[in-house]
């Protein structure tokens, strides 16, 4: 990819505040980061706590019009977004690239994924319906109204820029709902294309407003304080998700919480263990490894554990690893040094407690974040990796002797987003999908994200889902109405 081309690209993107529908700047700017070689791509306004009252200003300005705007008329914006989207996909991919690293078709993909939530909303828009009932006891007459449910704000993480805002966005918008987004600090360029995007595909002032700002604890707790917010969906770690749920229970808030995972991924005795092998490249590899949904623990079965962890290493031994900006680079740097650190560190823990290296474990020398695709063999139970989420190319595999191990292991965490497993006996995919503890299953596929599916967690990974018909319900609220006549 050409240097001029990047350059070009950044050019064009707004670096102000979205506020009211207006380009605002603020008191102070940040720079915002190439991870593939730490150079500085531009710097956008930091929004300071007015800039945060501003946005929800206009976004409670805004908010009565665009909840009474015909249904159809919302879907038919977001649907005139998706097209935009599309034919833009290549720009929005080089720009995600460029502020996160991930490498071009990864970038391409999410772009794909998160254009199909505006196409989805953009047709359940004009589907929400309420209820109508005789009361059982006669007389009365019961009725439902779905309603937006207010100005929502929508704070987002850096791993998938482009997706995990328009897996709020769009819902929001189809409810009726106006919105202030404070995207992660190390990924601000999308969100702001992305809101150029929105006015231009013609998105009325004030229904959408983009804050960037370093300081997201104070603009946030702001806003959620503020008993003009109604709604807060979150997508990030689970110790901010904490924190926000804690700020948010003093004015009982309704908040939707997208959170951290640990997701299993077991290779049952009976599986196509090739299939399988595909299946966990997607499913831990898939933006670098830095998904809540990257398959965290391998827990295969002892009789198929060499074939599938040698194929696993011949794998991800052939991946090339660069700037995610070159064609056919399969791995970019990880977001930060902080991630490359941690990754390193779980490795080394593991390999002390005697997990076997079968492919990378070594720190490439040389500027830029990056980390090799990793395959820890014979890893114990007890090793830091097991426990937490690695967010980077790392695969840590571990077997098991009995199916009930198998599930006692994959639930034994305090996350539950997301579990896959590999298995050609129907009885044995149905039992376990029944008992392993996650909002979503992947039966031989390693990829469960769908726009028209609920995407969400159990335990500490979250409140709520996102896509399908439920992740419309987050932004409505039902009104019942007894009629007696
Ligand atoms: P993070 O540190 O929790 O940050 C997420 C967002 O929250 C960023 O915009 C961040 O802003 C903001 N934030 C940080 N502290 C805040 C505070 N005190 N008040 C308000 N906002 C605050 O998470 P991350 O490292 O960016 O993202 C990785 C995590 O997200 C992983 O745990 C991953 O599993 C999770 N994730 C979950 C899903 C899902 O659907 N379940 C999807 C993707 C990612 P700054 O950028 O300024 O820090």
């Amino acid at each position: 990819m050409s240097a001029h081309r990047s350059h070009d690209l950044i050019s064009s993107v707004p670096t102000g505040l979205f506020i009211g529908g207006e380009w605002r700047r603020s008191a102070g700017t940040f720079a915002v980061e190439n991870p593939a070689n730490g150079q500085t791509l531009t710097h956008v306004a930091n929004a300071s706590i007015q800039d945060g009252t501003a946005a929800l200003d206009a976004a409670c300005a805004a908010a009565p019009s665009w909840a009474a705007t015909d249904p159809r008329e919302r879907s038919t914006i977001l649907s005139r977004a998706f097209e935009m989207l599309v034919e833009r996909a290549d720009d929005f991919a080089l720009l995600m690239t460029l502020e996160m690293g991930k490498p071009l078709a990864e970038s391409r993909a999410e772009v794909t994924y998160g254009a199909e939530f505006l196409r989805w909303f953009a047709e359940e828009a004009v589907r929400i319906r309420g209820m109508y009932a005789v009361a059982p006891s006669g007389g009365s007459r019961l009725m439902t109204m779905k309603q937006p449910v207010g100005p929502v704000l929508a704070i987002t993480p850096w791993n998938l820029p482009l997706a995990m805002a328009t897996r709020k966005i769009a819902p929001a918008l189809a409810a009726g709902c106006t919105i202030v987004l404070k995207p992660a600090a190390q990924t601000p360029l999308t969100a702001l294309a992305f809101a150029a995007l929105l006015a231009e595909a013609g998105l009325p002032d004030g229904v959408l407003n983009v804050i960037p700002t370093t300081r997201a604890g104070e603009v946030c707790e702001l806003l959620i304080r503020d008993d003009r917010l109604r709604k807060l969906t979150f997508t990030g770690s689970t110790d901010v998700g904490r924190r926000l749920i804690q700020q948010s229970a003093e004015r009982v808030l309704k908040v939707s919480m997208e959170l951290g995972g640990n997701a299993p991924f077991i290779v049952f005795d009976d599986a196509d263990v090739d299939a399988a092998i595909a299946g966990a490249m997607v499913a831990k590899m898939r933006h670098n490894g830095e998904a809540c949904t990257a398959a965290n623990r391998f827990i295969v079965h002892e009789s198929v554990a060499k074939e599938f962890g040698r194929g696993l290493a011949a794998h991800m031994r052939a991946l090339k690893v660069g700037d995610g900006t070159e064609e056919g680079v399969d791995v970019g740097p990880l977001v930060d040094e902080r991630a490359v650190k941690k990754v390193a560190l779980l490795v080394a823990d593991a390999v002390e407690k005697g997990a076997k290296v079968t492919a990378g474990g070594l720190r490439p020398r040389g500027v830029g974040h990056y980390y090799p695709p990793t395959v820890l063999a014979d890893v114990p139970r007890d090793a830091s990796i097991m426990h937490s989420e690695i967010f980077g190319p790392v695969a840590p595999i571990t077997t098991f002797r009995h199916e009930q191990d198998a599930i006692a292991l994959a639930n034994n965490t305090e996350y539950g987003l997301v579990s896959y497993f590999y298995t050609r006996d129907l009885s044995r995919a149905m039992r376990v999908a029944e008992a392993l503890e996650s909002g979503m299953v992947g039966v031989n596929q390693g990829i469960v994200s769908n726009p028209a599916a609920p995407f969400g967690g159990v335990k500490t990974s979250g409140l709520g889902r996102e896509g399908g018909s439920e992740g419309l319900d987050e932004f409505l609220e039902t009104k019942y109405v007894g009629i007696k006549f």
